[in-house]
């Protein structure tokens, strides 16, 4: 099961992934609603979805194969 939250949190984009480097492992993000709730998704080619946050976040891309496996 997919939830938003779970996807926000495991955001792809450079930026998250050095942000996370950044964190201790055990830091939980505090989220708000825009940066939970998603404006639009956008097809990136035929492998992927790129997700547009309330927020303006919108960098991150998401393959079809890693959402089927759960991976984010
Ligand atoms: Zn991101």
């Amino acid at each position: 099961m997919l939830q938003l939250a779970n996807l926000r949190k495991s955001c792809p984009c450079a930026n998250c992934l050095a942000d996370k480097l950044n964190k201790p492992a055990t830091y939980i993000p505090l989220l708000s609603s825009a940066q939970l709730t998603l404006r639009d998704i956008k097809m990136v080619g035929n492998y992927a979805i790129q997700l547009v946050w309330q927020d303006g976040h919108e960098t991150g891309i998401y393959t079809f194969d890693k959402l089927k496996e759960g991976k984010y």
